[in-house]
């Protein structure tokens, strides 16, 4: 929810999730969109934490 202080020219870019290949989203971070994060959250916790690894590599780790 709070994450809007990444690039935004990336976060910018049409690219349909790499997870579940949804049509495009506004929201979406590495690739992923908000579902995903969400489902990642709830139910599949170790790819959240992949998820996490993929931020920070892109991002670095700077931020928060
Ligand atoms: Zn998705």
């Amino acid at each position: 929810m709070a994450e809007t202080d990444t690039t935004e020219a990336d976060l910018a870019e049409p690219v349909p999730c790499t997870r579940c290949s949804a049509a495009t989203t506004l929201v979406h971070i590495v690739g992923n969109c908000a579902d995903c994060l969400a489902d990642m959250g709830l139910h599949h916790p170790e790819q959240l934490a992949e998820f996490k690894r993929q931020v920070l590599a892109k991002y670095g780790s700077g931020s928060a």
